[in-house]
């Protein structure tokens, strides 16, 4: 293990009982979990938003700030729990009013607006089933995500209805109703004023009894590794969110917390809407783009105690300010609000975790976890040391396993049976033994997918592991991503970790070329820090420097300068993608490939 452990803070907020893992596993079950969730009045079930927003209306907590946008232009409106709960209350009797009953499809195309919140939690309240999809997608994977839906009613702006929408409503003879937000409804033939409609509407709503099983939200996968796939959740995750929020990422009411993912993912909304009101927590919502400056500012002005953001994120802030320093920028904020950082979406290199150490204060926490999955499953937690690099230890109550892998770098699956690796240093797929609250309930409409992701009793994540002597998860790659050379099977991640070391990357992709002796050779695209030029003298160093870190056989033999590394819209680099051009193969569905509109 390169990396030495980060031992754990002093003070975390934690309950004490967090800080030994053997006996916080040991004292956990899912159904103490739920037991310690509040449940509709009555008895009548389990619903997200009741947890999440009425019964803090109903308390003392009513006045306390639920969220806080910041606009583009860093004015900033506050929504208190009280009136959310209002708000969502006119939505959910407009749907009643315009006929969606339960279990039916209401999307989001918004940005990072007071509205989107109370679409999601207004839906349901309702009891429809909300998508939300990213404002910035294109016509066609908005088209695509809607037919696949099965969308009923669809929430937007009167400019992204017109651009991305309109043109294709013919063809989506199952969207019943669309609501338009803000100004020029009026104009538009076809649409609803949403504004007009939740003005007119009541603001109190009784939550109809909700059985957990019930479906609440659909998600689309980022499509980081083919078309994306519609991923079913049901009321019942909320028991998963709640926990693992306290657990994952120390969240207790009254905090400030900032996801930094757009709703239109899952980490947006379990993390960005979900758990952090069911906490009670003040949520800060930014409606603007990445800027360091701008970030920075947020997290001082705002007094951000709990911040969860992303790896790709966290590489653009590095590329201002270096670990070597000067630090002037950072340190230009009052930053001395923020207590816990974790990490989201993709492998974090350990050079990330050591950045936010050194430069910001504080260690940056890992998390894994997948749009399947619903909730965090492996991390560094709060109040336990780090090791950097590593994704941490599964979460109490998650039952973690690396399976054997067959030739096709998946597990190896023979009559429905699977072989677990328990031996330390094991290296395979990781998976999940099903049972945990906010698990998938399958893909839509794709009953073929859904079964090949659960074998010999665990649900199998795609993802290749290493699991270390004392129950630490390492990432070594997707299954699709791991590439085979001269008899090796090689990680993307290492590399690309080892690469992060030099001064002059900023970001890796890394994948495998075929080549006719070694059946392919280690490849990294590389973008530079700024102030460094791609040339020769450049790509020798890289490439002797990694020799030097990973030895021959593990190191790149060939490294490409390549400023725009393709990310999908959540912030993953697409290897695929980097595959598929340098092979002149089809690029495949690059739906979500961020900076294009897309195409299915
Ligand atoms: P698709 O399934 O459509 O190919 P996707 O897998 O990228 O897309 P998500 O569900 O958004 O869609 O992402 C989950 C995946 O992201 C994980 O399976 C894993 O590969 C990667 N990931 C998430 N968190 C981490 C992490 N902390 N370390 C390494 N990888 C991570
Ligand atoms: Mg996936």
């Amino acid at each position: 293990m390169p990396w030495e452990t980060i031992h754990k803070d002093a003070a975390p907020r934690v309950p004490p009982h967090l800080d030994d893992y053997g006996k916080a596993r040991a004292a956990f079950s899912w159904s103490a979990a739920r037991a310690a969730l509040d449940g509709l009045p009555d008895g009548r079930g389990l619903n997200i938003a009741h947890e999440a927003v009425d019964r803090h209306a109903a308390s003392a907590h009513r006045t306390a700030v639920a969220l806080r946008c910041v606009g583009r232009d860093d004015s900033v409106t506050s929504v208190t729990y009280e009136e959310l709960a209002r708000s969502t209350s006119r939505f959910a009797n407009v749907l009643r009013a315009l006929g969606v009953g339960p279990g039916e499809r209401v999307m989001t195309l918004l940005g990072r607006c007071p509205q989107l919140y109370t679409v999601v939690l207004g839906t349901l309240k309702s009891k429809g089933v909300l998508c939300p999809l990213f404002s910035a997608f294109g016509p066609d994977p908005v088209a695509q995500r809607l037919r696949l839906g099965d969308a009923r009613v669809l929430v937007t702006t009167a400019d992204l209805y017109r651009r991305k929408v309109a043109g294709q409503r013919d063809r989506l003879p199952g969207l019943d109703h669309v609501l338009v937000v803000g100004e020029g409804a009026d104009d538009l033939p076809g649409t609803l004023s949403y504004d007009a409609l939740t003005a007119a509407a009541p603001d109190t709503f009784t939550i109809p009894p909700t059985s957990p099983d019930d479906m609440a939200l659909l998600h689309f996968t980022s499509g980081t590794t083919g078309t994306p796939k519609g991923a079913v959740h049901v009321h019942e995750a909320a028991v998963a969110h709640h926990a693992t929020a306290l657990y994952a990422l120390d969240l207790h009411r009254d905090d400030v917390f900032w996801c930094t993912a757009d709703p239109g993912w899952v980490t947006g909304m379990s993390y960005g809407v979900i758990a952090p009101l069911m906490h009670g927590v003040t949520v800060v919502v930014d409606e603007g783009d990445f800027d360091a400056r701008r970030w920075y500012r947020i997290l001082a002005e705002q007094r951000v105690g709990v911040w969860y953001t992303a790896p790709t994120a966290l590489r653009m802030l590095m590329r201002t300010t270096p670990r070597t320093g000067p630090y002037d920028l950072p340190a230009s904020f009052d930053l001395s609000a923020l207590r816990f950082i974790a990490s989201v979406g993709e492998p974090l290199n350990p050079e990330a975790v050591l950045w936010g150490r050194d430069v910001l204060g504080l260690p940056v926490h890992d998390n894994w976890w997948q749009t399947e999955t619903g909730a965090i499953m492996i991390a560094n937690f709060a109040g336990c040391d780090i090791r950097p690099g590593s994704m941490g230890r599964p979460l109490p109550g998650v039952e973690a396993a690396v399976l054997r892998r067959g030739e096709d770098g998946r597990a190896d699956v023979t009559d429905g049976r699977v072989t677990v690796l328990d031996e330390p240093g094991a290296e395979g797929e990781l998976a999940l033994r099903p049972g945990w609250p906010s698990m998938f309930r399958g893909y839509l409409h794709d009953e073929e997918r859904t079964a090949a992701a659960f074998a010999g009793g665990w649900y199998l994540t795609g993802d290749l592991v290493r699991r270390d002597a004392d129950g630490w998860y390492w990432f070594v790659g997707r299954a699709d991503d791991v590439i085979k050379s001269a008899g090796h099977l090689i990680g993307p991640f290492e590399v690309e970790s080892a690469l992060m070391e030099h001064p002059a990357v900023a970001e890796a992709g890394v994948i495998g070329r075929p080549d006719a002796v070694a059946g392919n050779i280690v490849k990294a695209f590389v973008s530079l820090r700024p102030g460094f030029e791609p040339s020769t003298a450049t790509r020798r160093e890289l490439l002797a420097f990694a020799r030097r870190r990973l030895g021959p056989a593990v190191a790149p033999r060939e490294i490409a300068f390549d400023p725009h590394l393709p990310h999908t819209r959540s912030g993953k680099v697409m290897r695929r993608l980097l595959r598929a051009r340098e092979t002149g193969l089809p690029e495949g569905d690059i739906s979500t490939l961020e900076g294009t509109e897309g195409s299915a």
